[in-house]
């Protein structure tokens, strides 16, 4: 195949060459001329309208000005000097200042002729003054290649000591343009869709987007690339799950056997909420229907995900299948575990737990009574998908806290069963952000759990600074006495864990000195520990045998303990939103008063004041992943960095919902019209997503 010539390797570009090649990998990871195209800048300097003189008056801005030099002078003595001009233009006059170069600019600019300035705005004492001004003749046959917002794009600390400033980016990139026709950026868009919305073309978006002439260019080049970029996540999403639709069938679950309906009258000790049944019934549905079902359940911590999985379950194994549920953490699967077994216990279900500390014979036996199918449902970690973790029959694969995982690892579950791929459920607890979720899940099937069981009170969260941790004592203690158990977390962030460590260290100590045994016991986890001590002093408090557990974020998912009605978060504006949120949802989980109380430091910065804030006024946890993506964006969304798809060079989630909801309702309309994109308008879209296909060195992480 003939190489494209936007695969030219970058330092083959006019002004670039070996050494800047070079950096631009290095630094900015741009390594062909494709890159360096679709390597936005990040904003414009303004220089589309001139202003008046006498117009500016603020320290600081940037002007663009036309106007006659009618002075200059060389002031100060040998070293030190500097030389000054005035500009006047018919409103008022200033000042332009040079103190390097200055033998240069003497010679170059002529005292009486028209110039055009551009610069920072100096006020000192009612004197307008720009330094070091960009300084152009004014022409007035080229006016308007004058007048132009120049990008700026996003640099580095070496970029910038080797010269490679915004703008000798922008000369590659009109170097670039002298080298690529419009023939080099076939359009791909198809042509009714376009003309409907009123889109630039491809050349005419990414041109302008660095080289806008004014701002409607660089508007309708924005406007056209976020569409384009949201246009196509959204295309890829639907045409996969239409594919999988067509192509993969699931087996066909349609028994409602004796396993679920013993559960469901014998063991199930109350009634199912009205969510839970609806969701129930929207899965039952898929595993009935012929094809593959790839459903997202999502549902705030507490709202009781874990039966419905358990139920999903036991309708796979009624059917004569296998099913699994794979966790994020150790401690968490093995919770999972531990539960489950219970909960089936008397039904005949045989449950079997695999992580990494499963080895040696107990593994080997393991994965032997797998694949004969004397195992029914396989708790574990990702040491499930391992390949030669092989099923006999696995029927439906659940999936806990999608977030934790990459997206590939959901795709590798398919390949679980050679002869039909397995149903998939993911679960999580962390609510998504709508548009997150079309963009990230777009691609499954949503079932959402609004409802919390029955007698649950909203917890309340308190705000207290380190001065108050007396009366905070005085409270734990309080609840302690009344049989209650409590959690104290602090951060930890991995680039100083030993520091963490060191606070966490510290924390336990103040603790031990306040709550003194025999009276109370404490139990400590963190993520430096083995797994059996962690699981040791972790089954201590489950089983109430200490009063506080003291834990990193190690706790943070899934953990279960009803009778834990306080959770206490140290440092705590150093989480994030969905973390905070996450830690809360572990208590309050009987049917009692449950607290969560945020100590921080006294002085706060303002997006943890919000953070905190935010957490004391609601429960709700649509709401906080909301405004939380507000203040973070969407990028630092907990775990969505790792996954991928969510790496938009231009669209932005927060800002762009109506563009994205836009997309969406198109991307469906063609695939409902044209699935395998036969018509002739939809023929280049369907050339230009085979092209990206081929450049996706890791398909995976868009399929
Ligand atoms: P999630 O996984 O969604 O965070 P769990 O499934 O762990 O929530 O459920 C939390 C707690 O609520 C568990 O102790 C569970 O037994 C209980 N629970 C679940 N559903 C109900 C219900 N319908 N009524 C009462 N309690 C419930
Ligand atoms: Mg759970």
């Amino acid at each position: 195949m003939s190489q494209h010539l936007l695969d030219t390797s970058i330092e083959y570009l006019k002004g670039v060459g070996p050494g800047r090649g070079e950096l631009l990998r290095n630094e900015l990871n741009i390594k062909t001329f494709r890159d360096l195209l679709y390597t936005f800048p990040f904003r414009y300097v303004d220089k589309t309208s001139f202003q008046l003189i006498k117009d500016v008056y603020s320290d600081g801005q940037q002007v663009l000005i036309k106007g006659t030099i009618i002075s200059m002078d060389k002031v100060g003595g040998k070293g030190r000097g500097r030389l000054e001009a005035v500009m006047r233009d018919g409103s008022g006059f200033i000042q332009l200042i040079w103190f390097q170069g200055i033998k240069w600019v003497q010679e170059s600019i002529e005292v009486g002729k028209e110039y055009i300035a551009f610069g920072r705005v100096k006020m000192y004492k009612g004197n307008r003054s720009i330094a070091h001004p960009e300084l152009e003749p004014y022409l007035a046959q080229n006016i308007d290649a004058l007048k132009r917002m120049d990008p700026i794009y996003s640099s580095t600390e070496k970029l910038d000591k080797k010269g490679l400033s915004s703008k000798v980016r922008r000369n590659l990139i009109k170097n670039l343009f002298k080298k690529i026709g419009k023939s080099d950026l076939e359009e791909f868009l198809p042509q009714p869709l376009m003309d409907k919305l009123n889109l630039c073309s491809r050349y005419d978006s990414l041109r302008w987007i660095h080289l806008p002439g004014n701002k409607e260019e660089y508007e309708l080049a924005k406007n056209r690339l976020k569409f384009e970029e949201l246009f196509l996540n959204q295309l890829v999403l639907i045409l996969n799950k239409e594919m999988r639709k067509r192509k993969m069938s699931g087996a066909i679950f349609s028994t409602v056997g004796e396993k679920l309906n013993s559960f469901y009258h014998d063991k199930l000790s109350f009634e199912l909420t009205g969510a839970q049944k609806r969701v129930l019934k929207e899965i039952r549905k898929d595993m009935g229907s012929g094809s593959q079902m790839n459903r997202l359940l999502q549902g705030d911590v507490g709202s009781g995900k874990t039966i419905v999985a358990l139920m999903s379950m036991l309708i796979a194994i009624d059917n004569g299948f296998q099913a699994t549920l794979m966790a994020p953490t150790e401690i968490l699967a093995q919770q999972h575990y531990t539960g489950i077994t219970e909960m089936v216990s008397g039904l005949g279900v045989k449950v079997a737990f695999l992580s990494g500390t499963v080895k040696g014979k107990k593994r080997k036996e393991l994965l032997r009574l797998l694949t004969n199918g004397d195992i029914d449902i396989l708790i574990g970690t990702h040491a499930l998908i391992e390949d030669h973790v092989i099923f006999k029959n696995l029927g439906l694969s659940i999936i806990d806290e999608q977030h934790r995982f990459g997206v590939g690892q959901r795709a590798r579950m398919w390949g679980k069963n050679e002869e039909k791929e397995p149903h998939i459920l993911v679960m999580t607890a962390t609510p998504i952000p709508r548009t997150l979720a079309m963009t990230r899940y777009g691609d499954l099937d949503v079932s959402i759990i609004d409802e919390m069981p029955p007698g649950r009170k909203d917890i309340k969260t308190i705000h207290r600074t380190d001065s108050s941790r007396p009366k905070v004592d005085a409270f734990l203690k309080r609840e302690i006495s009344e049989g209650k158990q409590i959690y104290v977390v602090f951060p930890l962030i991995e680039e100083s864990e030993k520091l963490d460590l060191q606070n966490l260290q510290d924390g336990y100590e103040r603790l031990l000195h306040q709550f003194p045994r025999p009276d109370y016991q404490i139990s400590v986890v963190h993520g430096r520990m083995k797994a059996e001590s962690k699981d040791f002093e972790m089954q201590r408090f489950v089983k109430g045998e200490t009063h506080i557990m003291v834990a990193t974020t190690v706790i943070e998912v899934g953990v279960n303990v009803p009778n834990a009605t306080v959770m206490v978060i140290e440092n705590a504006e150093r989480f994030g939103l969905s973390q905070l949120h996450q830690l809360r949802g572990r208590v309050g989980r009987g049917g009692q008063q449950s607290y969560c109380i945020l100590i921080t430091g006294y002085k706060l910065s303002k997006e943890a004041k919000h953070r905190i804030q935010t957490m004391v006024r609601t429960n709700n946890g649509f709401e906080i992943a909301e405004a939380d993506m507000m203040l973070r964006g969407p990028g630092d969304i907990t775990g969505t960095r790792q996954s991928g798809i969510l790496d938009f060079k231009i669209a932005n989630l927060v800002q762009d919902q109506k563009i994205l909801q836009v997309a969406r309702h198109f991307a469906r309309n063609i695939v409902e019209k044209d699935p395998k994109l036969l018509l002739k308008f939809n023929s280049r879209l369907k050339k230009y997503l085979s092209e990206q296909k081929r450049l996706a060195k890791d398909w995976g992480r868009i399929s």
